[in-house]
């Protein structure tokens, strides 16, 4: 507990403070009021992306004490100077300082025990509530949108609301069916539960109405200007002339673009908004436009679509959506407009930065090159944030839905470091993980008076894995790094097995000589291999773009060496950890990815 010496001031036990005797610290507050102000300022801090509110603490520092309500410009203070310290420290730290000094102080207790740090409670909660998640099917489900439809699974679950997974499907030009199925697949893996699905591409009847309904009231219009005009204009924030035209005259218009008469280009529909705007989405954008390319679901139908800002208030209204929780980059005042104009019932909007991690982008712009060009395997390359990479590189679903529910949702736009992920990964993995012996650029090590042996050895040091049995004699592999520091005469434990000292070297043999048993601390423990009978590779991704933003052509590394035999029992998929190396996917009967040490 900070005392008063540190803040400079010289306490005075003896003076009474708010009716009670106290020792009295920082401001001139009793030593537990203080207390309660770090606290709760670490807390709310926590809550919300390590930066606590004056406000808040404050109001609950009073709630802790009722009688400090006279005394507010002394708790105000007291508050104001903590939040600026802790808003200071990183959150890691202001997490450790909380653990520690405030061990009781639990983040949310109800919300630990069921698994949901970091998403704090939802406004506007009353009544039926319902969710989306609203993927457009022009590329593979990635991890970004897995964490974002976990934020909205994780609520849905926790105020017993509706889920929809809901198809953004009005670009035929940019939607394939693989797309679909990938964000079906991706998201049953990540365990989450739709109630109901739909696509937006089988709604457009009813979009052409609400369409239509703008056009009949005034509030859109049909435009023929070209789309070098349209700009030129919109940048002026000047009307053109069809934005005067009456409603009769866009009607005409509409119908044909209905019955095909116009084509692609000739005609747009769009909301009059304000030309003037600072918002420029807001200067009367298109709502509808005429797309000529079959659509995978609707055939050749259909040739106007929507544009997204239009069908998604719409779909929102149609579904009963109440809250849209997503990455912050759509024109959020576009869709109140739109809103607005088709007097639809509000929903509630809250934002969270897209989810991007070190090295790895998660936009088709970036990672489309590199499928195209060879430099990865293919969208489901080991190194690529797409849900098929992630899972072939061995990250849980469970991980990911635990990180997402420790970083929470947060409006900063940053870029998450791998390795927090793989921090959780690991510590799912621990537990279910057999271990084996993977020996990377093996040299052979003969030992000199052996025990002949069968070595039962278990998979896992703790939990009960099963075991396998070694027979060993005296001749082995080893990994060349390990060989290159064994001088004649160091001693070396062979994992499981016995002792060995050091003899010599040649160029490829270690030989070595019997040393003893028991196991000895403090000396290096090796694995091995007895045989040269099963191959292995290992492929080690890395970050697929250098911080400087070129291409990284060494993302994957490959190395080669020799595994126990035992590995033929593991099932492909399976995920392992090799002693002394990392926790591997088996991705093929010779290869394996290793996730992360
Ligand atoms: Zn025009």
């Amino acid at each position: 507990m900070e005392g008063g010496e540190g803040v400079g001031r010289t306490p005075d036990p003896s003076r009474k403070v708010f009716g009670r005797a106290a020792v009295v610290t920082r401001g001139g507050l009793p030593e537990d009021v203080v207390a309660s102000v770090e606290r709760n300022a670490l807390l709310n801090a926590l809550r919300h992306d390590g930066k606590a509110e004056v406000g808040a603490v404050i109001s609950k520092v009073i709630g802790d004490y009722p009688e400090l309500r006279t005394s507010a410009k002394e708790v105000t203070r007291a508050v104001e100077e903590r939040v600026r310290e802790v808003n200071a420290m990183t959150v890691e730290n202001q997490r450790a300082l909380l653990r520690e000094r405030y061990p009781e102080a639990d983040i949310a207790p109800r919300e630990r025990e069921e698994g949901r740090i970091g998403l704090p409670p939802l406004p506007n909660v009353k009544g039926a509530l319902a969710f989306r998640l609203p993927p457009e099917p022009s590329g593979f489900m990635h991890i970004g949108h897995g964490m974002a439809f976990t934020i909205n699974s994780v609520y849905a679950e926790r105020y017993n609301g509706k889920l929809w997974l809901r198809f953004e499907d009005t670009n035929p030009r940019k939607v394939e069916p693989r797309y679909y199925e990938s964000f079906r697949e991706g998201s049953r893996w990540l365990g989450i539960k739709w109630d109901y699905e739909k696509s937006v591409s089988s709604d457009l009847e009813i979009l052409y109405e609400y369409g239509q309904k703008l056009l009949s009231e005034g509030n859109a219009y049909a435009c023929g200007c070209d789309e070098a005009k349209v700009k030129k204009l919109r940048f002026s924030g000047t009307a053109c002339e069809h934005r005067g035209q009456s409603f009769e005259k866009n009607l005409e218009i509409w119908n044909g673009m209905i019955s095909k008469k116009y084509g692609e280009g000739e005609y747009v529909i769009r909301v009059r908004g304000e030309m003037k705007s600072l918002d420029y989405s807001l200067r009367d954008p298109n709502i509808f436009r005429v797309i000529e390319h079959p659509h995978p679901l609707t055939g050749s139908r259909y040739s106007i679509w929507p544009t997204y800002d239009f069908e998604v208030v719409v779909e929102d209204e149609l579904c009963k959506i109440t809250h849209v929780l997503r990455s912050s980059e759509f024109h959020l005042e576009l869709q109140e407009l739109i809103r607005t104009l088709l007097a639809f019932q509000p929903v509630t909007v809250l934002q969270f930065s897209r989810f991007n991690f070190k090295g790895t982008p998660v936009s088709k712009r970036l990672l489309r090159p590199l499928v195209e060009k060879k430099l990865v395997g293919g969208w489901d390359d080991p190194r690529m944030p797409t849900i098929e990479g992630v899972k072939r590189r061995g990250i849980l679903p469970e991980s990911i839905k635990q990180f997402t529910l420790q970083v929470g949702y947060t409006k900063t736009e940053h870029e998450y470091d791998w390795s927090l992920l793989f921090a959780v990964n690991r510590k799912l993995l621990d537990p279910l993980s057999k271990r084996l012996m993977f020996v990377p650029d093996p040299i052979a090590l003969h030992v000199k008076d052996a025990p002949s042996k069968e070595a039962r050895i278990p998979y896992h040091p703790e939990k009960d894995l099963g075991s396998r049995t070694i027979e060993t004699s005296g001749f082995f592999f080893v990994p060349n790094l390990d060989a290159l520091g064994m001088k004649p005469g160091t001693v070396v434990r062979l994992i499981e097995l016995y002792n060995v000292q050091v003899l010599g070297k040649k160029a490829n043999l270690i030989t070595a000589q019997f040393h003893s048993a028991e196991v000895i601390q403090d000396i290096p423990k090796i694995q091995w291999v007895t045989d040269l009978k099963t191959k292995l590779k290992v492929l080690e991704p890395g970050p697929l773009y250098n911080e400087d933003g070129s291409v990284n052509r060494k993302s994957l590394v490959t190395t080669k060496g020799l595994v126990e035999e035992s590995f033929r029992d593991l099932s492909l998929g399976q995920i392992i950890q090799f002693l002394r190396y990392g926790f591997c996917r088996v991705d093929s009967r010779d290869t394996c990815v290793l996730a992360h040490k």
